[in-house]
C-alpha cells in the first residue's frame, strides 16, 4: 500500500501543534495532519486534571498573543477552562479537522532519495511528508520513582498525569510523593478530604503568595469588546513578568542579584506568616537560590502544614510495603493512596519524544547526549533537513509557553516564507549557524543563576543529566521574537 502523502505532519495537539498548525495555514499550506496519542487536543491541558490544576503564571498572560482570550474568569484560571480555550483556537482557525487522535508516533526516518520524511506509527503505518514538525511539548513523559517495593503496593496508585476523577480522598489515607508545582497545587485540595495526608518532600520549593482574584463579567464584556484594553493589560503583566524571570535568572549584575534575594526575601516572610513552628519552616526552606528550579505560587501550601492530619516527611522513603511507606527515619505510614506528583521525565524520554534519524543516519537523541543538547533558535539541529523541534533545548522562555510559541511561529514565517519565496522545498540550518547559537546561549548561561549562583541541591529539571541548564532560552521575550523575525536567511541551506 502507498503510504499517505503530505505536505507536513505534525506531532503534537497541544498549544504548540495547534500553533504551529495556525502558522502552516496562515502560509497556504493546507496538506497537513496532526497525529496526537490522546483522544482529544490540548496537550498538557487535556492530560493534566488533577484536583487543583490551574494555571500558576497570570492568565492574562496565558493565551496566544494572536488570539487574546476574553473569558478568563479569574488571574489565574483553572485547568478546565484552558482546556476550554485550545477547543475554541482550534475550531477558530480550522485545525480540528486536521488532527488524528490515538495516533502514537514511534520515529521519523528522514529519506535523501526522495527528500520526505517517513513517519512510522505504532499500528504499523507509515506517513510521508515533506516537512515534520514535532510538537511533543516539555512536560509530557511523566516519570514514575523507582522506589523499592513500589509495585508491591496493594491500594491505590495515582500518578498526576493520569488522575481518575472517580477518586474520592474522602476520610482515606493518603501519602503524596513530589513537592513540585503540580503537589503544590494538589496538596491543599487533598488536604481538603484526606483523613490523613503524609508529603514525602525530597527537596523543598520556593513559594510565593498568589495575588489571584476574579476577573468581573463587566471586565470580561469590556475585553470581548475592546480587545486593545485586554492587550494592554497583558503588556502589563507581560512586562512584571519578565521582570521576575531578569530577577529569577539573572545574577552576575550586584542589583538582579539583590532582587533574587529579594524575591526569596518574599518566600521567607509567606513561610513566617503561614507556619509558626520553626522546625516546621526549615523543613520547608530551600538551600538553593531562587530561580534555580521553577518556583511557585499558592496562598494554601504552606498553611496546609499546620493542620494537624497533614504531615511532612522529609527524611526519605526506605521502600514502600503493600501497606504503607517505610521512611528512612525507620517509621512506617499506613496508607491506602499513593499519589506520585513525581513530574516528568525530560532528558531521557523527551528530547527528542520520539526516536528522529536525519541525513546520514544522524538519530537526534544520541546526537544530543554525545554532543551537548543543542538546537538552533530552540528549533532547528544540522543534518535535520525539513524538520522543526519546538520542544528542543534552549527552546523554551522561561514561565510562559505561549511566549515560546510566538517566536517559534514567527521563526516559521520567516522559513517558509522564503522557501515560497524560492520556490524551494528543502532547509537545513548550517553547522556554522548552529556552532554560533549554542556559543552565545553558553555565554548567556554563564552569567545566569544556573552558572553563578548556588543551584548545587536544587535538583532542577532545567539542568541536563550532564549538568548544564540547557532548557531555557535566557533572553526576554523581545529579543527572541525579534531574532526570530530577522535571523540571517543564510543560517538556513534553502534548496
Ligand atoms: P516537578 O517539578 O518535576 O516535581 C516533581 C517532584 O517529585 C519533585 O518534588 C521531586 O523531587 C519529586 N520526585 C521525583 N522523583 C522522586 C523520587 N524518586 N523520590 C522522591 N521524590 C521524587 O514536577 P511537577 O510538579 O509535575 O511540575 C512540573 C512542571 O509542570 C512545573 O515546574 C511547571 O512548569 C509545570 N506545571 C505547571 C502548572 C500550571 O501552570 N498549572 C501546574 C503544575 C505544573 P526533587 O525535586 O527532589 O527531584
Amino acid at each position: 500500500m502507498t503510504p499517505e502523502r503530505f505536505d507536513a505532519v505534525i506531532v503534537g495537539a497541544g498549544f504548540g501543534g495547534i500553533g504551529a498548525a495556525i502558522q502552516l495555514k496562515r502560509m497556504g499550506i493546507e496538506d497537513f495532519v496532526l497525529l496526537d496519542r490522546e483522544d482529544d487536543l490540548g496537550g498538557t491541558w487535556y492530560v493534566n486534571h488533577y484536583p487543583g490544576l490551574a494555571v500558576d503564571v497570570p492568565t492574562t498572560t496565558y493565551s496566544y498573543f494572536f488570539e487574546p482570550n476574553p473569558n478568563w474568569s479569574r488571574l489565574f484560571s483553572t485547568g478546565d477552562e484552558i482546556k476550554q480555550y485550545a477547543d475554541d483556537v482550534a475550531d477558530k482557525y480550522g485545525v480540528r479537522k486536521h488532527i488524528r487522535f490515538n495516533t502514537t508516533v514511534e520515529g521519523a526516518r528522514w529519506d535523501e532519495d526522495a527528500k520526505v520524511w517517513r513517519i512510522a506509527l505504532a499500528d504499523g503505518d507509515t506517513l510521508t511528508a515533506l516537512y515534520l514538525i514535532t510538537a511533543t511539548g516539555f512536560l509530557s513523559q511523566p516519570k514514575t520513582p523507582e522506589i523499592a517495593g513500589i509495585t508491591d503496593f496493594a491500594g491505590k496508585i495515582i500518578h498526576t498525569t493520569d488522575w481518575d476523577d472517580s477518586y474520592d480522598p474522602q476520610g482515606r489515607r493518603v501519602a503524596i510523593i513530589g513537592t513540585g508545582a503540580t503537589a503544590v497545587q494538589l496538596i491543599p485540595e487533598l488536604a481538603k478530604k484526606a483523613a490523613d495526608l503524609t508529603v514525602y518532600q525530597r527537596t523543598p520549593i520556593w513559594v510565593v503568595p498568589k495575588l489571584d482574584f476574579r476577573i468581573s463579567e463587566r471586565m470580561k464584556r469590556m475585553f470581548a469588546r475592546v480587545p486593545l484594553a485586554q492587550r494592554a493589560v497583558r503588556a502589563v503583566t507581560d512586562a512584571i513578568y519578565e521582570f521576575f524571570i531578569y530577577v529569577g535568572l539573572h545574577h552576575r549584575q550586584f542589583l538582579f542579584r539583590r532582587l533574587n534575594i529579594g524575591a526569596s526575601d518574599v518566600a521567607k516572610l509567606h513561610r513566617f506568616i503561614s507556619i509558626r513552628d520553626p522546625e516546621l519552616r526549615r523543613k520547608l526552606t530551600p538551600d538553593y537560590d531562587f530561580g534555580c528550579k521553577r518556583p511557585t505560587f499558592s496562598n494554601s501550601y504552606y498553611r496546609i502544614f499546620t493542620k494537624p492530619h497533614v504531615h511532612l516527611q522529609a527524611d526519605g522513603i526506605d521502600h514502600v510495603e503493600p501497606d504503607g511507606i517505610v521512611n528512612n527515619d525507620g517509621t512506617k505510614t499506613v496508607i491506602d493512596t499513593l499519589v506520585l506528583a513525581t513530574g516528568f521525565d525530560l532528558w531521557e524520554a523527551n528530547f527528542p519524544a520520539i526516536e528522529v534519524i536525519g541525513r546520514e543516519g544522524r538519530n537526534l537523541g544520541k546526537w544530543w547526549r554525545e554532543n551537548r543538547f543543542q538546537a538552533y533558535q530552540g528549533v532547528s539541529v544540522p543534518y535535520f533537513p525539513n524538520y522543526l523541534s519546538l520542544a528542543s533545548p534552549y527552546a523554551f522562555l522561561g514561565l510562559n509557553f505561549f511566549n515560546t510559541m510566538e517566536y517559534q511561529m514567527r521563526h516559521m514565517d520567516r522559513l517558509f516564507g522564503e522557501l515560497k519565496r524560492r520556490k524551494a522545498t528543502t532547509f537545513e540550518i548550517t553547522e556554522d549557524a548552529n556552532a554560533r547559537y549554542l556559543e552565545r546561549m553558553t555565554e548567556l548561561i554563564g552569567d545566569s543563576v544556573f552558572t553563578v549562583g548556588n543551584c548545587a541541591t536544587a535538583r532542577s529539571y532545567y539542568f541536563n543529566p550532564q549538568g548544564e541548564a540547557t532548557l531555557l532560552r535566557p533572553m526576554p521575550t523581545r529579543t527572541a521574537i525579534k531574532e526570530a523575525s530577522k535571523y540571517p536567511l543564510t543560517d538556513y541551506q534553502i534548496a
